[in-house]
Order: C-alpha cells, then sequence, then structure tokens
C-alpha cells in the first residue's frame, strides 16, 4: 500500500476556504488569529491541511472522526496537531506543536489522567480552581510561571515524564480522598517546592 501523497496547503493564510463537502467556509474564519505553529521535533513552521489529505503520510491511523479536522503538519517528522473548534466548526488556531505519534498519545494520557479531576469538580468555581493549580504545578515543571501559558499540546513526551513525576510527588490520583483546601495546599507547596529546587527549566527553546 502506497501512501497517500501529502498536499501542502498553498493558499494564502486569509483566503477563504474552498467549499466542499467537508466543511462549509468558515464565516468569521478572519477573526479567529492565529499563527503558524511550528514542529515539535525539527522546529520547521507547519503546514495547514485538513486531516483526510494527510492521515496517510503522516499516520497509520484511521480515524474517520478526524478527516474533516484543521490539522498542522509537518510531515518528515510524522508529526501532526488538531485546531480549536468554535460552535463545532474548526478555527486553524492550532491546539498546540505538531508532534509525532508517541507524543500525540502521551498527550491523550496526560489528559486522561488530569481531566477527570476537573470535571468532577462540585462547581465550576472548584473546576476553575483546581485547573488553574494543576496547570501552574505543570507550569512550573515547564518554567512557565503563567498557567494560562501551559498547553499539554506544546509538550514533548520528557515534558510529561517530568509533569507525570510532579503529579506523583503531589500523589494526585489520590486526591479523591482529600477535601479541596488539602489537594490546593498539597499543590501549593509542592509547586513552590518544584519551583525552589531548579526543577524549573525553560522548555522554549529549539
Ligand atoms: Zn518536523
Ligand atoms: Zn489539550
Amino acid at each position: 500500500m502506497g501512501k497517500r501523497k501529502f498536499k501542502p496547503d498553498s493558499r494564502p493564510r486569509h483566503a477563504k476556504q474552498p467549499r466542499s463537502s467537508y466543511t462549509k467556509p468558515l464565516k468569521n474564519e478572519i477573526n479567529f488569529r492565529y499563527f503558524v505553529p511550528t514542529c515539535l521535533h525539527c522546529n520547521e513552521p507547519a503546514t495547514r491541511a485538513v486531516f483526510r489529505d494527510v492521515a496517510g503520510a503522516i499516520t497509520e491511523e484511521t480515524r474517520a472522526d478526524l478527516l474533516d479536522r484543521h490539522v498542522w503538519a509537518c510531515q518528515p517528522c510524522s508529526a501532526y496537531v488538531l485546531c480549536h473548534q468554535h460552535e463545532g466548526q474548526d478555527t486553524w488556531c492550532a491546539l498546540g506543536r505538531p508532534a509525532d505519534r508517541e507524543t500525540r498519545n502521551a498527550r491523550l494520557v496526560l489528559h486522561r489522567r488530569i481531566d477527570p479531576f476537573f470535571a468532577a469538580a462540585e462547581t465550576s468555581r472548584v473546576r476553575y480552581a483546581r485547573r488553574n493549580t494543576v496547570y501552574q504545578l505543570m507550569g512550573s515543571v515547564m518554567g512557565l510561571r503563567n498557567p494560562a501559558e501551559v498547553h499539554i499540546g506544546d509538550m514533548s513526551v520528557d515534558d510529561m515524564r517530568r509533569v507525570h513525576k510532579a503529579l506523583d510527588e503531589v500523589r494526585f490520583d489520590n486526591i479523591g480522598f482529600m477535601d479541596v483546601d488539602e489537594v490546593m495546599s498539597a499543590m501549593r507547596v509542592k509547586t513552590l517546592q518544584l519551583l525552589l529546587s531548579g526543577t524549573r527549566q525553560s522548555n522554549r527553546q529549539v
């Protein structure tokens, strides 16, 4: 079975998407500013594409649910990343940096580890507080002080290994037995310790 040819997107950045079977052109696309993400592995600018056009070239995954999705891809690295959706339609805002299969799987695993913790929150206030605290913890591992800058989609396998270790250290998977305040203070202490122990390092280099 030959691999399907990779079709790079050569349309100008703000050109309307051609009308096709997969999706309507995004009415407000121009309002969604996006930047061209760089590949996690080679650091080269990624290429816009629709998953079905790159699927054979970058991954053996047959994900029928993804065929119409916007992606940013790096073919030489077999890397891609999905884009944010807005009101059920894809924007061209990447969810992170294109990455290979191992990294994408690791991102899913990390999401599966932390997301239920937010979903289980009794109120949106608690959910926000939990999320903020966990992202702060992850930020301390990543060398980012602002939790808003922390995106699992930007992480490498090595970043995530360190994040899991930090989550192990706060016994993240046992927090179901603690009340919210205990979790918060455990995480705050741990975050502080991580910051002080020089675990902090920049991940933003090539
Ligand atoms: Zn690459
Ligand atoms: Zn994510």
